[in-house]
């Protein structure tokens, strides 16, 4: 239906668009306590969109106490499985239907394209609220072989409130990876989307009491990291702080739980993914398309994005030459509302502005840009598709996450050499090999430290995939069986039987 439509009816569509911009706490949509506002910027154009509800700790406080109340009266936890289970179900369907409303509240106010809004963050959404849906009447307990003087059976419960904070690099789709499997367990949900997309968490929320969900189950605060985030991820009464966002601010959680009540905290937080190309892949422009997806895709503005490129000596000219006759041309920076566009603005004129000084870095310190390396004549913050060559490992456009449009090419020879300059960084989130051979395959599997490894593709995977990182990229997992696990605790009952 909507992927049908021109630029010009999208623009329509986003003129005529009504949408909330406060909080939503108990079942409803208000404002902050202190009245505070914060703009909310249009990246593709960098006008202002609209003023946001910028909450406090006093609306924090409020949406954590309407969660625990919802949490205490059993509405949700207590309520049939499979009666939850339908409530998400119908929750996913809303979702669905809503779709085109979604893809707007993102483009807008972080620039993604909408196509692929409506094409991966949208369906992804969906597809992770209906698999823990499904999973909801699926959360065992288990009975233990004990001695006969004794009966010992362990439950699954859920923890309480727990506090989602996620990042803007895709909205919707963060907030349903912590959210779904939150909600699934029969937890309380308070979600701080980031300020710079603030507006979808509002609408997803509005319709899970559409869909029957009880009103102070799941609360949005809008509001500043420092303010609103520190809020809830200090907050006594939360018990997890589920945080997909940035290795600097995720550090912060921890100490946040340490100065308040222990709560858990899980982090999914930044990378600097290898890609490792050996002589012997099967097919070298498969592998150069995905090489380019794979960094530039969503703009660069992905935790896993597959931004070192280890391509092995013997063929290192050609992947190059062959990076570049495609890679140039692969993505446009253009309208995001433009269905065409694959390339839209970076998130905000201070992100642009960080990219573009890594980019300088980069010149600086001797590798060669093949391409890009420059922003386009267009009135939003865009950067233009970059490839560098002759980086090291050591250099900084090879360390820090980037998280724009910029690849870097590093020359090894062979797996040993690969698989020592992959795992020469803080990071561990995702990595790939392309080779032909299964002994280098294997090899490659068991010596990366990643949480995910792709074998001759890249960014493959659902719902069943176990998706967080090792080291500095996090210690959580989202999406999967486990990840619902995360967000229960066990009780062990021990009976005497005298
Ligand atoms: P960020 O760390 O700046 O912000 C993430 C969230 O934390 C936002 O909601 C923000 O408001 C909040 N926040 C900021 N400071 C805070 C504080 N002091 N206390 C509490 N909350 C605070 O990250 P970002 O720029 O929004 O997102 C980009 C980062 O997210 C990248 O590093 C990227 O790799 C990471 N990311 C990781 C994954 C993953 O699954 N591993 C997925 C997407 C993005």
């Amino acid at each position: 239906m909507t992927t049908e439509l021109s630029t010009r009816e999208w623009h329509a569509r986003a003129a005529a668009l009504r949408y909330a911009t406060g909080h939503f706490i108990d079942g409803a949509h208000v404002d902050s306590l202190a009245k505070g506002r914060f703009t909310a910027v249009n990246p593709a154009t960098l006008q202002p969109l609209c003023e946001v509800s910028a909450g406090g700790a006093a609306d924090i406080d409020r949406a954590v106490a309407s969660g625990r109340r919802a949490f205490a009266s059993g509405v949700w936890r207590r309520m049939a499985p499979r009666d939850r289970l339908g409530v998400l179900s119908r929750f996913a369907g809303l979702i669905q239907a809503n779709a085109e409303r979604f893809a707007l509240l993102d483009t807008l106010t972080m620039g993604k394209p909408i196509r692929d809004m409506l094409s991966i963050d949208v369906p992804s959404a969906v597809q992770t609220f209906s698999y823990f849906a499904e999973l909801s009447d699926k959360i065992d307990g288990a009975v233990t072989a004990t001695a006969a003087d004794a009966f010992h059976y362990i439950l699954r419960e859920p923890l309480g409130v727990v506090g989602c904070i996620v990042p803007w690099n895709y909205p919707l789709l963060m907030a349903a990876w912590k959210v779904a499997p939150a909600l699934a367990a029969g937890n309380s949900v308070v979600l701080k989307p980031a300020e710079q997309s603030p507006l979808s968490a509002l609408l997803m929320a509005e319709l899970f009491v559409e869909a029957g969900g009880p009103p102070g189950v799941f609360n949005v605060v809008n509001g500043l990291g420092e303010t609103v985030g520190a809020a809830l991820a200090l907050h006594n009464d939360v018990n997890k702080i589920a945080f997909t966002g940035s290795t600097e601010v995720g550090k912060l959680m921890l100490v946040y739980a340490g100065q308040s009540n222990m709560k858990r905290v899980a982090l999914e937080c930044g990378g600097k993914s290898p890609q490792i190309f050996l002589a012997d892949l099967e097919d070298l422009d498969r592998a150069v398309n995905y090489a380019i997806n794979g960094i530039f895709g969503n703009m660069g503005e992905v935790c896993n994005a597959g931004s070192r490129l280890l391509i092995d000596k013997p063929i290192a000219e050609a992947f190059i030459a062959r990076f570049v006759e495609l890679g140039k041309t692969a993505y446009r920076a253009g309208d995001p509302l433009d269905p065409t566009t694959n390339l839209g603005p970076l998130v905000t004129a201070g992100h642009r502005a960080r990219v573009v000084s890594y980019i300088e870095r980069g010149k600086r310190d001797g590798a060669r840009v093949e391409f890009g390396g420059d922003t386009p004549a267009l009135p939003g913050s865009y950067v233009n598709p970059t490839l560098f060559s002759r980086v090291n490992n050591q250099m900084t456009i090879a360390r820090e996450e980037i998280f724009g449009p910029v690849a870097a090419a590093i020359e090894v020879s062979g797996i040993t050499e690969a698989l020592q300059v992959a795992n020469d960084s803080i990071y561990g989130l995702a990595a790939s090999v392309w080779t032909r051979d299964l002994r280098t395959a294997h090899t490659a599997v068991r010596d990366l430290e990643a949480g995910v490894i792709w074998v001759n593709c890249f960014d493959h995977g659902d719902m069943t995939q176990p998706f967080g990182g090792y080291k500095q990229s996090g210690q959580g997992r989202d999406k999967c069986l486990e990840s619902l696990l995360s967000y229960t605790q066990t009780k062990s009952a021990w009976i005497h039987l005298g």
